[in-house]
């Protein structure tokens, strides 16, 4: 297992946007997740501008909350839809969205209905993905992932999707012959990618990719960057600005002009628009260790912390920190946050936030053992940061 390096924050030195979350959650009961809708905004408006001309589907799997969901639909943004519940969820906006469908592999009754909503394409990387798409929705367009290098991912995504060069352009060709439409292509260099050069080189795969087709009178015009933009938690990342600048310089140098260009962004949407808090609920001495339960853990909203994934953490607590193995409150040995983060002196009651906790926790949570997932709270129109 990978561990997760967690880093505490002094509470005196968050960022004032969170400062402002912490201080509007004091009356909420744990464990909440406190959503800034002003915040879900600023970060559309953002990659929008770093990536000027190009199409915004937001990837519901991130946090499917139907609050999220109606404000990014309000803000006209897209979305990146893969089953009937989610198709569900954003069909509840009661707003005409584009959507989109990136998961290469779609349940039959999926395509059919998500063909009949309207969705604009649909991932492929298999033959009979393409049979099955041709089958459920004929005619529909449809566009290759590639596999791409994840290695500067925090969360990879590769191995279990993606195909190579030589195999995409038979794909489409095959789309083709099947009376399906070719339209392009699409990868994910891995969630929380903290390489902009990833972006660059999966770009240049997906080059090789248009120009074979073009040998072969395929006309594609779809090009799609997928996710994986990273969100501020304990190391360094790339701004959106310099992500952005390579993928345009990439884009320029490689393909024809006018093509367009797609984001499926997920976590850069909502990571750092919501607060987690949670309550220390135990405290345990186990030989040198000292053990902090808390009543939010792997199963019940941080799920990504088994992967090695590191969020910041503050809690109202000062005074000398010191090692402790953070914990979540379920009879599982798995539920362990952290093996060591240095924390203030906690007391039972005491809370403990999640700093930039929005992607990926609330979606993977479960009431596993009675613990329920984190309980949604949006900031109030008058208390949104702007
Ligand atoms: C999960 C996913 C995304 C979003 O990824 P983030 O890392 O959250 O930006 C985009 N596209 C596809 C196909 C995905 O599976």
């Amino acid at each position: 297992m990978n561990q997760a390096s967690l880093r505490h924050r002094e509470i005196l030195s968050v960022a004032p946007a969170i400062a402002r979350l912490i201080e509007r959650s004091h009356e909420l009961s744990t464990p909440f997740l406190l959503i800034d809708p002003a915040r879900l905004r600023s970060n559309l408006h953002q990659l929008r501008a770093a990536f000027p001309g190009a199409d915004v589907f937001y990837a519901v799997k991130a946090n499917p909350h139907p609050g999220v969901l109606q404000i990014l639909a309000e803000e006209g943004c897209g979305f990146e839809i893969s089953s009937d519940g989610e198709l569900d969820l954003v069909e509840a906006t009661g707003r005409p969205t584009p959507l989109l469908s990136s998961n290469p592999i779609k349940a039959p009754g999926f395509i059919r209905r998500a063909a009949r909503a309207g969705v604009l394409a649909f991932a492929v990387d298999s033959p009979d993905e393409l049979r099955k798409i041709a089958f459920e929705a004929p005619g529909a367009a449809v566009y290759v992932r590639l596999l791409v290098d994840n290695s500067g991912s925090e969360w990879p995504l590769a191995r279990k999707y993606g195909v190579g060069p030589a195999e995409a352009v038979e794909l489409l060709v095959r789309a083709a012959d099947l009376g399906l439409r070719p339209f392009g292509t699409t990868f994910h260099v891995g969630s929380q990618c903290r390489l902009s050069a990833s972006w660059d080189a999966a770009l240049a795969v997906s080059a090789e990719v248009w120009n074979d087709a073009a040998r072969h009178d395929l006309c594609l015009g779809f090009l799609s960057i997928g996710g994986g933009f990273p969100v501020q938690h304990t190391r360094v990342i790339p701004s959106l600005e310099e992500i952005g600048d390579v993928v345009q310089r990439a884009i320029a140098d490689r393909f024809p002009s006018g093509v367009q260009v797609t984001l499926e962004p997920g976590r850069a949407v909502v990571g750092d628009a919501a607060l987690l808090g949670a309550s220390v609920i135990g405290k345990a001495r186990r030989g040198e260790e000292h053990w902090i339960y808390l009543d939010v853990g792997v199963f019940n909203g941080l799920m990504e912390t088994i992967e090695g994934f590191s969020y910041e953490v503050s809690a109202l607590a000062s005074g000398p920190t010191a090692p402790v193995v953070l914990a979540g409150p379920s009879c599982d040995s798995v539920d362990v946050i952290a093996e060591s983060v240095a924390l203030p002196d906690l007391e039972i009651g005491d809370r403990v936030y999640f700093l930039n906790a929005g992607a990926y926790t609330l979606a993977y949570a479960s009431c596993f053992n009675g613990w329920p997932p984190p309980e949604v709270h949006f900031l109030d129109r008058a208390d949104e940061t702007r």
